[in-house]
């Protein structure tokens, strides 16, 4: 394999650093360009010590000014800002952009990196729950590759047959199944998720996550945006997307065929599976995950979903049904009702009730442009702020 030059964005997050790690396994095969961040800059910093990339970038002006002094006397440059987050995701020695920033900040620099015809390692799904129309477009407009990390949909990828263009049916599938641990709350009586506080919700039994994704596990939003990353990037009706809950998260999805056949990928629950997966496609590399011991783990369960435990699920759906605007809206409003979650601002099951509410609210807006999205966008989370103050007051 010819050696591949990286930019990741969002390096130091959980999923920056599992790209990292599996870079640092195949120094021969993997070369960072450059590296993002936001809040952990000494964190940047370390690992722009050991990666040597040409460039580093943070949002805000202070930051840069306080890595641009951590790394004195280093080849690296520090840029500043969204301009260079999308500077360095089109950059022109970059084939592959591995697009991990979380939350609706990440989508600008995912799209650049598509209409730069780049080879697109995607873990943000905000992206494509934002914009998925618009994203895929870019990516099949300028012949860029697109990588699924998010795991389901690494293993659906992997479940489908090669070079899959976007056709379930001349494929012979019949169904994806989504398969989703349940998350902390999948047997919890239902009467007390009123008192579930953000310890409980970001403790998840099998993954380790940022805390944003952690409460999305929690309260199955995150099942329901991948069910519209599934959509776009698979071309899926709603009625072909199926969850399925599997405990043990061991079976990462599976692609039903009308003969009947069920493909599958299976592994343990190390994100750095599918980042290996995409790094090296089409080839194989080491990962540095645990072999799977199937006889050691005994049992693998599946029972279906329960939409009254798990309304967030049940909203994604609608959204894909309204279309338009409803998806954005829901990320948004979800966003914000997620970090007002953990800083107890509002009660767990207000997540779901801010959501409900800000989708009757503004489904209806429109969804003709990328601009209109963000709009959309915008105004969700301002709505949605409005309607949390009000209901703490
Ligand atoms: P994280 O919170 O651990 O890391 C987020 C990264 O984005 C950090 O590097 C942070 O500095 C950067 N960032 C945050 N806000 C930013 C902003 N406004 N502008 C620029 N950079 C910003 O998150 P994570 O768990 O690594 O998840 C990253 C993405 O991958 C998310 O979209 C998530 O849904 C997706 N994902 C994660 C997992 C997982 O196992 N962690 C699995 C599937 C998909
Ligand atoms: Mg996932």
């Amino acid at each position: 394999m010819t050696p591949r030059n990286l930019t990741i964005l969002g390096a130091t997050g959980t999923i920056g650093v599992n790209t990292l790690d599996v870079v640092a396994r195949h120094p021969d095969k993997f070369q960072v360009i450059a590296l993002t961040g936001q809040n952990q800059i000494e964190k940047l910093a370390e690992q722009c010590r050991r990666f040597r990339p040409r460039y580093a970038v943070v949002l805000e002006a202070d930051r840069g000014g306080a890595l641009q002094a951590l790394l004195a006397g280093t080849q690296t440059e520090v840029l500043v800002g969204m301009a260079a987050l999308e500077f360095v995701s089109a950059l022109p020695e970059v084939d592959s952009v591995m697009a991990a920033i979380v939350g609706a900040a990440g989508l600008r620099p995912a799209l650049a990196a598509a209409r730069a015809g780049k080879r697109v390692l995607l873990a943000n799904k905000e992206t494509l729950v934002m914009a998925g129309r618009f994203f895929m477009e870019a990516v099949r407009l300028h012949g860029a590759t697109l990588l699924p990390i998010d795991s389901e949909h690494n293993a659906i990828f992997q479940s489908l047959p090669a070079g899959y263009d976007g056709d379930l049916a001349r494929h012979g599938v019949r169904r994806i199944l989504l398969t989703a641990s349940g998350g902390p709350f999948r047997t919890r009586a239902v009467e007390t998720l009123k008192d579930v506080t953000p310890e409980q919700a970001v403790a998840h039994p099998n993954w380790v996550m940022g805390k944003k994704i952690s409460v999305d596990s929690a309260s199955m939003m995150n099942k329901g945006l991948e069910v519209i990353e599934a959509h776009w990037l698979f071309n899926a009706r709603p009625q072909q997307i199926e969850v399925v809950i599997h405990p043990q998260s061991i079976v990462h999805s599976m692609v039903e065929y009308l003969d009947g056949s069920v493909l599958a990928q299976l592994s343990n629950p190390d994100m750095r599976t599918p980042i290996a997966h995409s790094l090296a496609y089409p080839e194989r590399v080491e990962a540095g995950v645990n072999w799977l011991d199937l006889a050691k783990i005994g049992q693998l369960t599946f029972e279906a979903p329960d939409f009254a435990r798990f309304p967030c699920l049940k909203l994604a759906y609608q959204t894909l049904e309204v279309g338009g605007a409803a998806p954005a809206i829901l990320n948004a409003a979800n966003e914000v009702a997620v970090a007002a979650f953990l800083d107890r601002r509002i009660p767990y099951l207000g997540i779901a009730a801010s959501l409900e509410a800000m989708l009757g609210r503004l489904s209806g807006l429109p969804a003709e442009s990328l601009e209109d999205l963000m709009a959309a966008d915008a105004t969700a989370r301002r709505e949605a702020e409005v309607l949390i103050a009000h209901a703490e007051a």
